[in-house]
This record gives structure tokens, C-alpha cells and sequence, in this order.
């Protein structure tokens, strides 16, 4: 899983000495370094998300992330899912192979709308997590 700075929010992250027990890491963006276990995951900044007011970040902070996180998981959607998308566009009849235009614009769309729905139910699952969290 991709990891970003805790900081500014980039994945342009520099890991040094990552055989060391406590590997490192420095952020390419900013001037933040530090243990590489201080760097973010997906589901970390979407946590943040849901807790405006969590120590981490502020607001905005968590709000620039998420959608950092988002735009890399949709680049590599469209890198991995782009072609096999289209295939199916295609065969399915609901665009021609020549049109590539159209083409173009639906296999972006369902990347899209992929990348919405994860983050949507990425949010449920970490509401239910709360919740079990409470009730314990
Ligand atoms: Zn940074």
C-alpha cells in the first residue's frame, strides 16, 4: 500500500536504511523526516477523514490527503484496470473500438466511480469499527 507523508500529504517519500530495525524515511515535498511507521496508509488518512479532529492533521490537512490518496489509487486503477475495462466495453457493444473518444471517457468514469465507491465503503468500515470498538 502506497504511504505518504504525515505532513503535506505527498508520496513522495524517500526511504532510507529500510533493513534497519526502525527503517527511515524523508519526504521529497516537505522538510518532514522520520521513522517510516509515522508515514500514512490509505486507510489511515481516510480514518483522519472521519475524525476532523484527530491530532494528526488538521482538517484541511486530512482533507488534501485523502483526495492525494485517492488521485494515486485512480492512476493506479486506470493504469492496471484501464485495458481490461475497455476490452469489455467494448465487447459488451456499449461503445465501438474505433470510438476511441468515448472509449477514453468510460473506462475514466468507471475508474471513477470505482474510486468513489471504495472510499465510500472504506468510511462504513471504519464506522464499524467504532462502533465494535465501543462496544467492547
Ligand atoms: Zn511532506
Amino acid at each position: 500500500m502506497a504511504k505518504i507523508c504525515p505532513r503535506c500529504g505527498s508520496a513522495h517519500i524517500d526511504h532510507q536504511e529500510l533493513l534497519s530495525p526502525k527503517p527511515l524515511a524523508a519526504c521529497l515535498n516537505c522538510d518532514w523526516s522520520g521513522a517510516a511507521v509515522d508515514l500514512l496508509t490509505l486507510d489511515e488518512a481516510t480514518v483522519l477523514r472521519a475524525n476532523p479532529d484527530g491530532d494528526l492533521a488538521s482538517p484541511e490537512t486530512t482533507l488534501r490527503l485523502a483526495k492525494q490518496m485517492s488521485e494515486a489509487f485512480l492512476r493506479q486503477l486506470a493504469k492496471s484496470a484501464g485495458q481490461p475495462i475497455g476490452q469489455a466495453l467494448v465487447e459488451v457493444g456499449f461503445v465501438g473500438r474505433k470510438d476511441t473518444a468515448n472509449l477514453t471517457r468510460l473506462i475514466r468514469k468507471a475508474c471513477l466511480s470505482a474510486v468513489v465507491g471504495v472510499l465510500e465503503e472504506l468510511e462504513v468500515i471504519q464506522k464499524e469499527k467504532q462502533g465494535a470498538g465501543r462496544n467492547q
